[in-house]
C-alpha cells in the first residue's frame, strides 16, 4: 500500500485539498485514476499490452474491465494475458495477487476460484450483481 501513500501526496498536491474529507475508498479510487492517467508507465512505446498490463498491476489493484479500458483491448483479452502474466510474476519472483469476486447482494466471497474470470452469479442467492475479481502484482 506504500504506493498509494505516494499517490496519495501527489493526488492532493493535483486537487489542493485536504487529505480529511477523503475516505479510504474513495481515495482509492482517484489513485487509480491517477494511475491510469499517468504517462510515465506507457513513456516506452515500444511496450507491448502485456508489459503495460503488468505495469499497471505493479502500481495498484485493477478489476478486468478498468485494465481494458486502460490499455484499449477487450476483456476477454486482458484474461489471455492475465494467465501468462500470472506465470511470468511468478518466475519473475514476484506474487500474482487475486482479491475474490464478492456478491454484492449477500457478501459470498468466490475464494475457491480458479478461473480469472467474473462468476456469472451468485451460488447463494442466485444475484448477477458480483464485484469482479481484482489483480495485483506485489
Ligand atoms: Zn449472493
Amino acid at each position: 500500500m506504500n504506493t498509494f501513500i505516494d499517490f496519495k501526496i501527489k493526488i492532493l498536491d493535483c486537487v489542493g485539498v485536504s487529505s480529511m474529507y477523503y475516505s479510504t475508498i474513495s481515495l482509492r479510487r482517484l489513485a487509480k485514476t491517477f494511475i491510469l492517467k499517468s504517462i510515465d508507465i506507457r513513456q516506452e512505446t515500444h511496450m507491448t499490452k502485456r508489459q503495460e498490463i503488468f505495469n499497471f498491476l505493479k502500481q495498484a489493484d485493477f478489476s478486468a474491465r478498468e485494465l481494458s479500458k486502460a490499455v484499449s483491448i477487450r476483456e476477454k483479452e486482458i484474461y489471455d494475458h492475465l494467465q501468462h502474466i500470472e506465470k511470468s510474476a511468478k518466475n519473475k519472483g514476484y506474487k500474482f495477487k487475486v482479491f475474490a469476486a464478492q456478491c454484492i447482494s449477500c457478501g459470498y466471497t468466490f475464494k475457491k476460484r480458479d478461473r480469472l474470470t467474473r462468476p456469472g452469479r451468485c451460488p447463494i442467492c442466485k444475484k448477477e450483481q458480483i464485484d469482479p475479481p481484482r489483480f495485483q502484482i506485489v
